[in-house]
């Protein structure tokens, strides 16, 4: 078996197991690859081995590693800070936004989304952790966000999206991924979506109701920190 094979297989498993230990449906549970930095030859791997979810942080990036897997049937998330000179040719070449944090980014995208494509699939960023991250929404601001954006004609709002500050702390873990829950749970829209959870902390996130898991190293293995990409985040707005 080949190592990415090999991973998405000890991934599957580490899922299946976190969602059982809270009888959950490990089928609620969905598997995006984060593949930010990682050639596109490892993306046709990863798409050969079953997975068809791919997340990108860098638009330049991914944008030049879909015209290269064009012949592949993927499914894009965006899932990166976004300024809003970026909108347009997001909305224009992915499936879903997992990072919109703000309104008039929310508006840009609905505004641009071509009309031959359905409805832009996003999720409402929250900093859950207070100040040490920087992205994200402030939880007070999430009751009027999502319903402004829900509002949005060509977005369709499917949940919320968390990056707590990272611990190893198994109940700190749960304790920031359920406020998040908490959150999604005081809102009277129909959502079906809790973005969280990422290698180190798949199994709180799970624990806690999430439905998509974005993974990153365990799946693809360390990302190179001196690579320029990888430090290339835009600044935020
Ligand atoms: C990089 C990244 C991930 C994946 O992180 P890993 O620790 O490598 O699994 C998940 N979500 C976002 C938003 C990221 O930027």
């Amino acid at each position: 078996m080949s190592t990415i094979a090999n991973n998405i297989a000890k991934v599957a498993t580490r899922i299946r197991e976190a969602a059982q230990a809270v009888a959950r449906d490990p089928d609620e549970v969905r598997l995006l690859a984060v593949s930010k930095t990682q050639p596109a030859e490892a993306i046709r791997l990863a798409c050969d081995a079953g997975l068809q979810d791919f997340g990108e942080n860098y638009l330049q990036e991914a944008l030049e590693k879909q015209a290269s897997l064009s012949d592949l049937s993927v499914t894009w998330h965006f899932i990166g800070p976004i300024q809003s000179n970026k909108t347009k040719l997001i909305a224009e070449h992915f499936d879903w936004v997992h990072s919109v944090d703000r309104l008039k980014i929310a508006q840009r995208l609905s505004d641009q989304r071509p009309a031959h494509l359905p409805a832009l699939n996003v999720c409402l960023q929250v900093n859950v952790s207070g100040e040490a991250s920087k992205s994200g929404c402030d939880p007070q601001a999430v009751y009027p966000l999502a319903h402004a954006i829900a509002a949005l004609p060509r977005l369709r709002l499917r949940g919320l999206m968390t990056i707590p500050e990272p611990t190893e702390d198994p109940a700190e873990q749960r304790a920031a991924f359920a406020r998040l829950r908490q959150l999604q749970n005081g809102l009277d829209l129909e959502l079906d979506t809790l973005s969280m959870g990422m290698s180190q902390d798949l199994e709180a996130a799970i624990a806690e109701g999430a439905t998509w898991v974005r993974v990153g190293t365990a799946l693809f293995g360390a990302r190179s920190p001196a690579s320029p990409i990888a430090t290339a985040a835009p600044p935020h707005e």
